[in-house]
Parts: structure tokens; C-alpha cells; sequence
């Protein structure tokens, strides 16, 4: 049958991988992509790692299908993050993977499948070392320095030496690991379990205005918990991910497998009731795809700079401002709805370097969702747009520091380098 036969095998010592680089960035969704890229731009040997077994984090994984806060207010629509967006878009332009959704702001909705081949491209095109499927379980260092990494994978352990560190995993798994000091909201801010459905008759799909008055009557009937959302429908596509649901998302083992199936029957009811009470959009709709479960703000790192809802209301533009944005304040802090609150017309506001540097590191710098902020800042900081901002200017902090203290680096310099996603 096959020339192949078998060698019998017993483990012996126990496999670990030793790799270095000039930098190391924990976790692969937007904000680390971006600032594993820019890195590389830059020269710098990098190597990027992330739990899941492919890279995208969020972005590809959790079916969010809408890149916000990458564009300004109506009527301009200007442009705020130009790393990594700007050659996406050119990339995928005419491909099919993209649309335009215009609203307060203009949003991008995008194909998870192809942003996340365009992502892996990029990384190899760079020599990017990618590391898988393997979780950060252990730091070393001293004196606020973090000098490696330990990684555990089915394979074995991984160990990451490196000059500096991107904290982009979301959670702030890597300076609560470092055990440096962390923020975590005294309530729940939920999370959502994203599904799409195929079958959908898209002239059909009601506004968010029609479900949210239906969900206020039946909505108990079908025991959905929150009583808003929108089908966002991919035009000629057939299809729609609905974004209807609110789950608690803990930071434990066993109580994020629980979260993820409550998730996945939050949807099931939601998409009954959707089927029953619009027919015409939904009555021969499935579930095609659940995604994984959605985590908006978890653990965040405590910086010397805690980015104040008043900043953010004030459009307070800092000296080090790494990145801006003009995406309303969107805080999932109740189970049935969320805080929404628009900003006016041209409004901006800013992300500052120091809010990204945790407090007594020396050579770590967070990017993305786990930045030190007041619960409703930053709900309107963490959609993709500014979260790829805050990874190139992690990125270009380090860079600059060149293995020294990023607190000591020329904020002149780097305002240079960022200034593509300030202005
Ligand atoms: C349901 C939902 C809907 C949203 N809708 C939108 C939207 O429409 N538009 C928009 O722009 N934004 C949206 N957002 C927000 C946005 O998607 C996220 O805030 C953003 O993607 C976060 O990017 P990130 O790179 O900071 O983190 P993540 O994408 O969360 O990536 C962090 C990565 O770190 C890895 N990691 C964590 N711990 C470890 C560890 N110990 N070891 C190794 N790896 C680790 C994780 O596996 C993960 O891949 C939504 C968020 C949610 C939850």
C-alpha cells in the first residue's frame, strides 16, 4: 500500500524553541499587526505571537466584518488612520471584499477571509516570524525590563528573547503576567457572539429601529437578552452578521468556554426570532458561522496617563498623541443595550503615548484594546481604526528607544513618525 512504515517513539526531554528578535508583539488582531509590520518597515527582526492558531485576533476571528474608526465624521469622511488601511484598501479594491457603510462615520465592511490572507502576506512579505497557537504563560525580567517570554503550545514550550515588547493581546496578558499593575471594570462590559447567516433576502432586512421596537414586544418570548442590534447585510451577498446579542466575558479558562456556548444559544434564540418575525429577510436564513466570541474590554493596563471620558469629549489633542479618532462613545455596559453618544461634525479626539506605556515598564508598550482609559473613553478608542494607530505607534516608540527606556525618547521624533494617523 505505501512504502511509509513506523519508528516507535518516547519522549525524552521535553521540547522547548528558543527564538530572538530585536522585538517581540503578543498578539496578532489589529493592533499587533500593525505594529509587527511597522517594525519591520523599520528594519527590526520581529516576531509576533498570538494564542490562536491563525492571525487576526478579533479582526478575523470574531465575524466584526466593519473596520470602524478609521474615517472621520460626515460630511468629509477624512481619512485618520492611514497605516495599515491605506494599502488594505488599495490592495483589496475591486476585489469584492470590501463596501462602504455610511453613517455618523464611514465604516468599511470587509471580507474576514481575505483581510486575513492580505494580513498573513504582509507578514511574510516582511520575514515576520509568526508563532501560533501558543499562549504567553511566563515573563522574565528585572527592574521593570522584560528580557524574554515563555510561550505554551501542543508542540511544547516557546521561549522569545527580546530588547522590547508590544502588549497587543487585548487582555494585558503580558504586563499582568510581568505582574505589573492592571485595570478591570467593576461590572461586566460585554461581549458579543457574532453570527452570520446565509439566505438572507437582503431588500427585505429591516432598519435597527424596526428590530429594536419588535425586540421591546417579543423579546422576552424568545428570551434574547439584548433588545437591539443591526443585521448587517453584505450587498449581493445574501448573507448578514447579526451582532444581537450581550455575553459576559470573563477572564477565566472554564468561565470563557461557558461564555462562548451562552453566546452560541443567545444566537440561536436571536435568529429565531428574527426568521418568525420578518420572514420575508430571514424566513429561510441559517447560521453559516459563528465566529469566536467577542471580548470588548476585559483587563487593561494602568499607564502613567489614564485616557479621561472628559478628554475624549473635549477632543483634547496631547503632545504625544499616537492616534485619533472620531468614533462616538459605544460603552456595552448593560445587558440589554448599549451607551451610544455621537460626536458633532468634525469632532477628534486623541490617544497620547502615555496612556500605552504601563506603569513601571521600562521597555513595554500596549497597542489596541487594553490601553489605559475610563470605561466609556475607551469604548469610542478600541474599534480597529485607532487600535492599528496605537500599534504603529508602539511600533515607532520602540524603535526609537532602541533598546533604552521608551519613557526617555524624543516625543518631537516621534510625532514625525505618526503623523500619517494624527495629522
Ligand atoms: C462583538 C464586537 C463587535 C465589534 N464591532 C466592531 C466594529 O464593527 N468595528 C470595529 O472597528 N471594531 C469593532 N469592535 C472592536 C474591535 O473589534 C476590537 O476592539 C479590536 O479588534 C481589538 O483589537 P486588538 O488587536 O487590540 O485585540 P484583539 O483583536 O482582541 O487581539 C488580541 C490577540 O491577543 C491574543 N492573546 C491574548 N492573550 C494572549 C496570550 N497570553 N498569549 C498569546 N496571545 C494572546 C489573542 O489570542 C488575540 O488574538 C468590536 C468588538 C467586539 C467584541
Amino acid at each position: 500500500m505505501t512504502e511509509i512504515t513506523t519508528t516507535t517513539v518516547v519522549r525524552s526531554v521535553p521540547v522547548v524553541e528558543e527564538l530572538s528578535a530585536d522585538y517581540c508583539v503578543v498578539g496578532a488582531g489589529i493592533a499587533g499587526f500593525a505594529a509587527a509590520i511597522t517594525l519591520a518597515d523599520q528594519g527590526r527582526s520581529v516576531v509576533l505571537v498570538d494564542a490562536q492558531p491563525q492571525i487576526g485576533g478579533q479582526c478575523v476571528n470574531s465575524l466584526i466584518g466593519l473596520f470602524c474608526g478609521v474615517y472621520g465624521t460626515a460630511p468629509d469622511y477624512e481619512m485618520l488612520t492611514r497605516t495599515v488601511f491605506e494599502d488594505l484598501f488599495r490592495d483589496l479594491d475591486g476585489t469584492g471584499a470590501l463596501s462602504k457603510r455610511y453613517g455618523e462615520t464611514l465604516g468599511i465592511q470587509y471580507d474576514e477571509v481575505a483581510v486575513g490572507r492580505w494580513m498573513e502576506r504582509e507578514l511574510d512579505r516582511r520575514g515576520v516570524t509568526v508563532v501560533l497557537g501558543s499562549a504567553v504563560d511566563a515573563v522574565q525580567g528585572d527592574d521593570g525590563w522584560v528580557e524574554r517570554i515563555e510561550l505554551v503550545s501542543r508542540y511544547g514550550r516557546v521561549r522569545v528573547s527580546a530588547r522590547g515588547f508590544v502588549d497587543a493581546s487585548g487582555d494585558a496578558s503580558l504586563s499582568w503576567l510581568a505582574g505589573l499593575p492592571c485595570a478591570e471594570p467593576t461590572g461586566p462590559i460585554y461581549g458579543s457572539q457574532q453570527f452570520r447567516l446565509a439566505g438572507v433576502v437582503e431588500e427585505h432586512v429591516p432598519d435597527r429601529t424596526v428590530v429594536a421596537e419588535h425586540l421591546r414586544r417579543v423579546g422576552d418570548r424568545y428570551g434574547v437578552v439584548r433588545r437591539e442590534g443591526i443585521p448587517f447585510v453584505f450587498p449581493g451577498s445574501g448573507t448578514a452578521v447579526i451582532n444581537m446579542t450581550h455575553v459576559a466575558t470573563p477572564l477565566s479558562t472554564v468561565g470563557t468556554g461557558k461564555a462562548q456556548h451562552e453566546g452560541r444559544d443567545q444566537a440561536d434564540r436571536v435568529a429565531r426570532f428574527l426568521a418568525d418575525t420578518f420572514p420575508d429577510a430571514f424566513g429561510d436564513a441559517r447560521i453559516v458561522d459563528y465566529g469566536l466570541l467577542g471580548r470588548r474590554q476585559t483587563r487593561w493596563i494602568r499607564a502613567e496617563h489614564t485616557l479621561l471620558d472628559e478628554e475624549v469629549i473635549a477632543g483634547v489633542r496631547f503632545d504625544d498623541a499616537v492616534a485619533r479618532t472620531a468614533w462616538p462613545i459605544e460603552l456595552h455596559d448593560r445587558p440589554d443595550r448599549h451607551r451610544w453618544e455621537v460626536f458633532e461634525s468634525g469632532h477628534l479626539h486623541y490617544v497620547p503615548l502615555r496612556s500605552l506605556i504601563p506603569r513601571g515598564s521600562r521597555n513595554v508598550i500596549a497597542a489596541g484594546r487594553c490601553i489605559d482609559a475610563q470605561p466609556a473613553a475607551l469604548s469610542s478608542v478600541r474599534v480597529m481604526g485607532p487600535c492599528a494607530a496605537m500599534g504603529a505607534g508602539a511600533a515607532h516608540a520602540l524603535d526609537l528607544a532602541d533598546g533604552g527606556s521608551v519613557a526617555d525618547i524624543d516625543v518631537s521624533v516621534l510625532r514625525d513618525r505618526v503623523a500619517q494617523n494624527v495629522g
